[in-house]
């Protein structure tokens, strides 16, 4: 075989690369597959709580596909493929669709907790994207405060234009807006002053290494008074350990995310568990102590 340049299925010096595109272009028919069926993509549901009274502030939606033949398969398995093909449009509509699904059912139960979506910053550029959602909004009847939207923000580099116009409006909308997996890319700062967010969910990265990385611990600090000074919520990802969770409050982080406090869990269960940490926070008057 002759490699071909820029090459498509002929070209043997390369049989993993090969391989693997032809196994993305099964992936991507997969997925049109998934989307027309309405069966196999789901959300997990992980809530994000208070570290003072364990109220959950938030609930962030995961997306996972359970696959006909290849199993449960992570965003980590799809997500890049999505992105870079022309399903992402119908892709990030049906995932807020479901999203805004669970809100509304949260609303009409009388439960004041807002959803979180990972949106791509491909989506973003799309110019078609806040009338749509506001069109979901109103479908599901979800204020717009319920939906907090949450980018990350070494994608966004590129196009810098559209996306700030984009996300502009939806603020304008009264959606909320997050930055995700923040201090991991080059352009943090510029970020949150470039574009009027609304809360810094900081890395999973950083709480792993604060313990022994006085630099990590520093950052985590700077990240919390930043949004302190600018009036933004903080919440520190990946939180796994008790130790985890007093570094932060000490640091001054008011809310946290992680397999210490839930794991994603199914739609079914999420009500439930919503329903008694509302319960339970409201019972809780002397607040949980980070020394306690
Ligand atoms: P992310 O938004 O930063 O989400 C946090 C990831 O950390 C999730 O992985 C979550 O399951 C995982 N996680 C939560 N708590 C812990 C913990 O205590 N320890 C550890 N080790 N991990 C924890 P997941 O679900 O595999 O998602 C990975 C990334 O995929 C997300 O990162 C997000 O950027 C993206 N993603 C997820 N759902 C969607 C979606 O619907 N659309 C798009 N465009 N991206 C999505
Ligand atoms: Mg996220
Ligand atoms: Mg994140
Ligand atoms: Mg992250």
């Amino acid at each position: 075989y002759q490699a071909k340049e820029g090459g498509g299925s002929v070209a043997a010096y390369d049989s993993s690369k090969d391989a693997a595109s032809t196994d993305q272009l099964a992936l991507l028919a997969e997925l049109r597959e998934a989307l027309a069926a309405d069966d196999q993509l789901v959300l997990a549901l992980q809530p994000a709580v208070d570290l003072a009274t364990g109220a959950p502030t938030g609930v962030e939606a995961l997306i996972r596909w359970r696959h006909p033949r290849r199993g449960w398969l992570g965003p980590g398995d799809f997500i890049r493929p999505v992105e870079n093909s022309e399903q992402l449009g119908t892709f990030t509509r049906y995932v807020l669709d479901k999203a805004l699904t669970v809100a509304a059912e949260w609303a009409r139960a009388g439960l004041d907790v807002p959803i979180s979506v990972n949106l791509s910053a491909r989506s973003l550029l799309d110019p078609r994207l806040p009338a749509e959602i506001g069109e979901a909004l109103r479908r599901h009847q979800v204020p717009p405060h319920r939906l907090v939207l949450e980018i990350t923000e070494t994608v966004v580099m590129s196009e810098l234009e559209v996306i700030d116009e984009v996300l502009a409006t939806l603020r304008s909308m009264g959606v909320q807006l997050a930055v995700d997996d923040f201090g991991t890319g080059f352009s943090s700062l510029a970020f949150v002053t470039r574009i009027a967010v609304d809360e810094l969910k900081v890395d999973r990265s950083f709480v792993i290494r604060m313990a022994d990385s006085p630099e990590a611990a520093a950052i985590v600090r700077a990240t919390v008074g930043l949004a302190h000074e600018l009036g933004l919520r903080v919440v520190a990802e990946g939180v796994e350990t008790a130790e985890q969770r007093l570094a932060l409050a000490e640091l001054g982080c008011t809310a946290a995310q992680g397999y210490h406090f839930f794991k994603p869990m199914p739609a079914d269960k999420i009500s439930a568990v919503l329903g008694s940490l509302v319960d339970t926070s409201q019972a809780n008057v002397v607040p949980l102590r980070a020394d306690g």
